[in-house]
């Protein structure tokens, strides 16, 4: 990627701070820091920090012994860089370039140390979070970054296509997660984040991880996987049977289905986030399960996994065209089981594009 689409999301960002009456955003080594300038240092107790202004041009400090590899980054020579060396005061340096700003933002996943270090420095300024600005920037998404995400979620496709015809009766939980996490990377991921196989009442847990539970006959099995393809995430469940499904789960599950299918269709520019909440949780609520979704029904997705926007009440962020999110309704019946159905969609500019594609029906497996 060139310099110069860095340097315009840095300008998009400077634009945001000026309209909300902030001097500047420090960002540290996180994927703020990747989406904004490419560069993708490791995070350590050395302070790397890029200064976003409202006015004036972005600046970067490195630890001298870091310039070179800062300097090979897509913006090295693009903008400044100030380099400091141990035994030196890296925030003071900040507190130079930062002199008479009042009113500064960090992002969300700069070191504490590097926090206090800042605020050591500038005693005077008031210091908040950046993700309003910055996530508003992040969450509307380029040709490219759609591109790329569209190939992880047809990547997360073949994986749950190929798992379905493996066997899951008779097998544990983290033998099925072994093979989806080989199956995401046979199918171009070049990690895996998480492969959730959740097994009968371990389905109950939205966030469970696979154990040596062994997969019975006729049990629900939640799987919800993802990876970084591209440095893009994925992130799909799906809810099968092993052989025949009882007629309480079967009508569980259509529920989630029928939720999900129609909190989709709401998807477009304009509508507020927890509009698409509303319309999932409603149908939910009208078959009796209020209680059984106990989570919000989606969040945006990029660079990372959960990211803004988040889908779900009290959040009025209109949605806008190039915004990606999850729309993830669930049903969990404690010592029974789970349902949830997630795909990724984008919001065009009329209407929605899934890019997780492969069957809702129920799937009946081995
Ligand atoms: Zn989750
Ligand atoms: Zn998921
Ligand atoms: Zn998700």
């Amino acid at each position: 990627m060139s310099a110069e689409r860095y340097l315009a999301r840095m300008m998009r960002v400077s634009a945001g701070l000026a309209a909300r009456g902030i001097d500047a955003a420090v960002v540290g080594p996180s994927p703020d820091l990747v989406y904004l300038s490419g560069y993708d240092p490791m995070p350590t107790e050395r302070a790397t920090l890029l200064i976003v202004r409202a006015e004036g041009d972005p600046f970067m400090i490195v630890p001298e012994l870091e310039r070179p590899l800062a300097v090979s980054s897509p913006v090295g020579s693009a903008f400044d860089l100030l380099g400091w060396v141990d035994g030196r005061d890296p925030y003071r340096e900040a507190a130079k370039v930062l002199e008479g700003a009042a009113l500064i933002v960090v992002g969300d996943r700069l070191w504490s140390s590097h926090l206090l270090g800042l605020q050591i420095a500038l005693p005077m300024a008031v210091i908040t979070s950046a993700s309003d600005v910055i996530g508003a920037v992040r969450s509307v998404k380029d040709p490219e970054e759609l591109d790329s995400l569209r190939l992880a979620g047809a990547a997360a496709d073949r994986a749950f296509e190929e798992v379905c015809g493996l066997r899951f009766e008779g097998r544990t939980e983290r033998d099925v997660a072994a093979d989806l996490g080989r199956l995401l990377l046979d199918h171009g991921h070049a990690r895996v984040d998480f492969t959730i196989v959740a097994s009968g009442p371990n389905g109950a847990s939205p966030h469970h991880a696979p154990t040596d539970r062994t997969i019975g006959a006729n049990e629900p099995v939640v799987l919800d996987f993802g990876g970084t393809l591209d440095a893009y995430c994925s992130d799909t469940t799906r809810t099968v049977v092993v052989g025949e499904p009882s007629p309480a789960f079967q009508e569980v599950y259509e529920v989630v289905r029928r939720a999900q299918t129609a909190a989709c269709e709401v998807v477009r520019p304009g509508a507020m986030a927890q509009e698409i909440d509303r319309v999932a949780r409603a149908i939910i609520n009208d078959a009796g399960h209020a209680d059984r979704f106990i989570h919000r029904t989606g969040h945006g997705i990029g660079l990372e996994v959960h990211e803004p926007p988040y889908i779900m009440e009290g959040n009025e962020t209109r949605l806008r065209a190039g915004m990606t999110f999850s729309v993830e309704p669930g049903v969990y019946l404690p010592g029974a089981y789970g349902v949830r159905i997630e795909d990724i969609v984008a919001v065009t500019s009329d209407g929605v594009e899934r890019f997780n594609r492969s069957d809702r029906a129920l799937r009946v497996v081995a």
